[in-house]
């Protein structure tokens, strides 16, 4: 027997021994399919819910949310999917709170009695030494943690974290045919008794802000039904390099990364759409993305702090610096490459950008500008709404030759891509990719004229 009632009061009980769980949201997003719900679930006898982004602690003094910095796109998918889980979560009676720094947690366990804190195993250098710090400062407490942001588990693996395959073709040999995916589980049955507090709670409705690329104003089932009910994964592996365009690939990104979709979700509606519609090459290659993000996922837990290191994996430094008036150029789609400035409209827009997309403009990054690979994965931490600490600085490395790419780097012909993805330019168009400036230097920042 987990815990037991000794006496009533006029009002409420009062329980000795009773485990109190505060169950803390980072990228597992979701009531489905959440190995360390169930767990928690059959532990406690009562439950918090808070949510509190591991990425940011920074104080705002604005409002609720702690993504203040954030652009407003992150802002308002962020919005919409807590709006989405408090509403899951008030299925059982529940509330979402929420902290907005990472010392009122620790106010808070003390003066709910807290007992046990659930939170799922996190990948980035710094999540994870946010999760150790906490529990340092709360020894007496019971820790627990599940693979809730991947495929596989760290027991399923068929090497140690810090024997990771150096490329994704090792891998990908390793695992694919070797590792089960493990089925997803079903909501769980019952919840432990709701506690509550005086914390901020987190709406039921969204903003009224919407995104616009209509797409991702979808909630995670919503996005994943659509996709798979249509037969575009059947024609993915010729469509998925598209630069924009309805279902060219899954568009499923966003509720991957904040964990709103599980990856074992998206793999078992992909299965369930093989028997449906039958398999071929192209359902397979989004199995293959799928492993990509989870080598990024595992690389990044074994690369720790080189992550986030100008030289990363690599033994010398990449032939780059830092230069602010061709960096703002980037940024703001103000270069003198208009698929670059049309791509960086659309992220700056809609908060999004096609795999294409991104490898075009950190190359441009990288190679044209010659800028340190760090200030545009930063910039894409701050601006992507499926910002994923694995997936972004990994690419971000791969592209400037400091990761996980034996070819030591990619560099893309501009001028190409836009004949093969935007031959009739209607991409850069329809972004505004001609500079608004005239843009009066070249790439070394000197003046033209
Ligand atoms: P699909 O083509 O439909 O692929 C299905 C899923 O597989 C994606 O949702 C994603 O979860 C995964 N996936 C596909 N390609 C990759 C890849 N190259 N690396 C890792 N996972 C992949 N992806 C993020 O989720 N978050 C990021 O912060 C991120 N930053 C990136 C930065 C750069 C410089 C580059 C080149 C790529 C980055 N990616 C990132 C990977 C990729 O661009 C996106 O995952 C993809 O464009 C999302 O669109 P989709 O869901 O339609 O992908």
């Amino acid at each position: 027997m987990l815990f037991a009632y000794v006496s009533i009061d006029s009002n409420s009980l009062f329980v000795i021994g009773m485990r109190i769980g505060l169950y803390l949201f980072s990228n597992d997003l979701r009531v489905e399919d959440n190995a360390l719900l169930r767990l928690m679930s059959a532990r406690c006898g009562q439950i918090l819910f808070v949510y509190c982004p591991l990425r940011t602690f920074i104080p705002s003094a604005h409002g609720a949310y702690p993504h203040q910095h954030y652009s407003k796109p992150v802002r308002i998918f962020t919005q919409a999917t807590l709006a989405n889980l408090a509403k899951q979560l008030a299925a059982y009676d529940h509330s979402l709170y929420h902290i907005e720094r990472f010392e009122q947690l620790t106010q808070l366990i003390k003066t709910q009695g807290v007992t046990d804190i659930g939170i799922a195993f996190q990948h980035g250098w710094e999540e994870i030494n946010r999760v150790r710090t906490l529990k340092q400062r709360m020894e007496h407490l019971t820790f627990w943690h599940a693979h809730n942001h991947t495929l596989f588990s760290a027991e399923q693996l068929p090497f140690s974290v810090s024997d990771i395959p150096a490329t994704f073709s090792q891998f990908r040999k390793k695992t694919e045919n070797s590792v089960a995916i493990e089925p997803t589980l079903q909501k769980p049955i019952a919840l432990p008794k709701p506690m509550h507090c005086d914390l901020p709670t987190s709406p039921l409705e969204p903003s009224r802000e919407e995104l616009v690329e209509p797409w991702f104003n979808n909630s995670a089932p919503q996005a994943l039904n659509d996709y798979f009910h249509t037969r575009a994964a059947s024609s993915y592996k010729q469509t998925r390099n598209a630069l924009h365009g309805d279902k060219f690939s899954t568009g499923l990104s966003p509720w991957l990364a904040n964990g709103s979709l599980s990856a074992r979700q998206v793999y078992s509606a992909l299965l369930a759409y093989e028997q449906r519609c039958g398999a071929n090459e192209s359902t397979y290659w989004i199995y293959f993305e799928l492993l990509w993000r989870e080598y990024f996922q595992w690389l990044a837990l074994k690369q720790g702090r080189t992550l986030f290191l100008f030289k990363g994996m690599s033994d010398t430094a990449p032939n780059t610096s830092f230069y602010p008036e061709r960096y703002q150029a980037w940024c703001h789609g103000n270069t003198e490459f208009e698929l670059v400035n049309a791509l960086m409209h659309q992220l700056n827009t809609s908060g999004w950008m096609s795999n294409r997309g991104r490898q075009i403009v950190a190359s441009c990054f990288v190679n044209e500008l010659e800028l340190d690979w760090r200030y545009g994965a930063a910039y894409f931490e701050h601006h992507l709404i499926d910002y994923d600490v694995a997936s972004n600085y990994g690419n971000w490395q791969y592209i400037a030759g400091v990761g996980a790419d034996p070819r030591g780097g990619r560099h893309f012909n501009i001028a190409k891509q836009s004949e093969l993805f935007d031959p009739d330019g209607q991409f850069t168009k329809r972004y505004g990719g001609a500079s608004i400036e005239v843009y009066e230097r070249d790439h070394n920042g000197w003046p033209r004229h």
